[in-house]
């Protein structure tokens, strides 16, 4: 038995599930989950002393590789100040600076501690800004935990939420509507019923929550110009794709403007930050300054704060992104290529530094309705043989893949051999 399994068993015993948050569990893929000791650059080290190549990234934060050099050094030099005050810290005030003057969509911000926190922020802002209840969503799209999010479509695409977990009141689930991502059509038909009573919509301007699917020609400009018309919140949730896919986010990849952005994961650079933000008089509406009650005890601390902005300040380099999206080019065209020879149905996409491959014969896959039928079974086998040789990616395909500035070419190659080695295995 390895040392992972070893832990794995003993943390089944005081932990639901042995983790602390479900998809590490491997329920998607089967097998028991790597338990991790340390990570430096791409790379990470399981308890075994075995090294992956890591394009999970924490799920998104470690857009720098694991233990940058500057990022811990800005922590240890703000370590020696103390941990928290729960009063205010010029650093808030150079976080807030940063992501205004990078996002222009944002005017004020505040910072939370997650992206659950994030969205569910800026929800019940919209709610108290506009004075209505009901909210849109996609399907497929995952905006965190809160229950007026943990709501699937109704029997018909119109009808009333339903929980899509036990605790959540469908009191509260009925007050979403969930949509088909990507269908334009269909959120013209939602609005021109609803419009009225819509407090806002919520959407991942690329969707990284049902693998990797970036938005059809019109769609976020279609969301802008329903929302303006009826007077309801548009929030893009750039939890994943914020400081990811582009320097300003998806919103500045596509040119549209939200009036909500919800942050995290690089914006913390490893450590537990979200932030909500938007236009001011939006903004306005919170506590203290307005009636909308929002709060947080570690909100905005100098650790997470010195942290995330040595993340960020790494981001502003020249051709940063552009680097990041031709690593991806390269590992995707890669996977593509050995798929091909192989003839396996098989797809991908990327943008920034975030990618997404299927097993699916749909080329580009843009609805949730074509990522359900990926070949399932092909995708744990795939996963599995690349495990073996050393690669680490999300286990689940309804996840995204990161790639980070510490991926080298050579690393690249190296997952692209592997790819290869792979995709002979699911063939023969
Ligand atoms: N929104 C999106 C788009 C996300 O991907 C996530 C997490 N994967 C969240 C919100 C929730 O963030 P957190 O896990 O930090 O609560």
């Amino acid at each position: 038995m390895s040392h992972s399994e070893e832990l794995f068993e003993r943390a089944q015993r005081c932990i639901p599930g042995g983790v602390n948050s479900p998809v590490r569990a491997f329920n998607g893929v089967g097998g028991s989950p790597v338990f991790f000791k340390k990570g430096k650059g791409a790379y990470v080290y399981d308890e075994d002393g075995k090294r992956y190549i890591d394009y999970i990234g924490s799920w998104g934060p470690m857009i720098l590789g694991h233990a940058h050099p500057d990022v811990l050094s800005a922590l240890r030099d703000k370590l020696e100040d103390g941990l928290s005050f729960g009063a205010p810290t010029e650093i808030e005030i150079e976080m807030a600076e940063l992501i205004c003057s990078l996002m222009p969509s944002i005017d004020m911000v505040r910072m939370v501690n997650s992206g659950t926190e994030a969205t569910m922020s800026a929800i019940r802002l919209a709610r108290g800004f506009t004075g209505r209840d009901k909210i849109i969503k996609f399907e497929g799209c995952y905006h965190g935990h809160a229950d007026s999010l943990l709501v699937k479509a109704g029997s018909g695409a119109l009808t009333l939420g339903v929980p899509n977990s036990p605790g959540v009141p469908a009191d509260v689930a009925k007050h979403t509507i969930t949509l088909e991502y990507n269908n334009t059509e269909q959120v013209i038909a939602a609005m021109a019923e609803y419009g009225d009573d819509i407090a806002a919509i919520i959407v991942e301007p690329i969707a990284g929550n049902m693998n990797f699917i970036q938005p059809v020609d019109g769609f976020l400009q279609t969301l802008r110009e329903v929302c303006t018309k009826h007077g309801a919140v548009l929030i893009f949730d750039e939890v994943m794709t914020g400081f990811r896919v582009a320097k300003g986010g998806a919103q500045a990849a596509y040119g549209i403007t939200p009036d909500l952005t919800a942050l995290g994961k690089v914006i913390g650079g490893g450590l537990p930050v979200g932030a909500f933000g938007g236009r001011r008089d939006i903004m306005s509406h919170l506590a203290p300054i307005g009636p909308v009650y929002q709060a947080g005890t570690l909100s905005g601390n100098p650790l997470a704060m010195a942290c995330g902005l040595a993340n960020i300040r790494h981001l502003t380099a020249d051709g940063f992104y552009e680097k990041l999206e031709q690593g991806c080019q390269t590992l995707m065209n890669g996977f593509q290529a050995a798929a091909d020879r192989y003839d396996i149905d098989f797809s991908t996409d990327y943008r920034g530094g975030m990618f997404g491959f299927f097993f699916n014969a749909a080329k580009p896959v843009t609805r949730y309705s074509e990522v359900v039928q990926s070949d399932l079974p092909r995708f744990k086998k795939f996963f599995h043989s690349m495990l073996d040789s050393g690669i680490y990616l999300a286990p689940s395909c309804y996840e995204a893949g990161f790639l980070s500035s510490a991926h080298s070419d050579a690393d690249i190659e190296e997952t692209i051999a592997a790819a290869e080695k792979a995709m002979q295995s699911l063939a023969g």
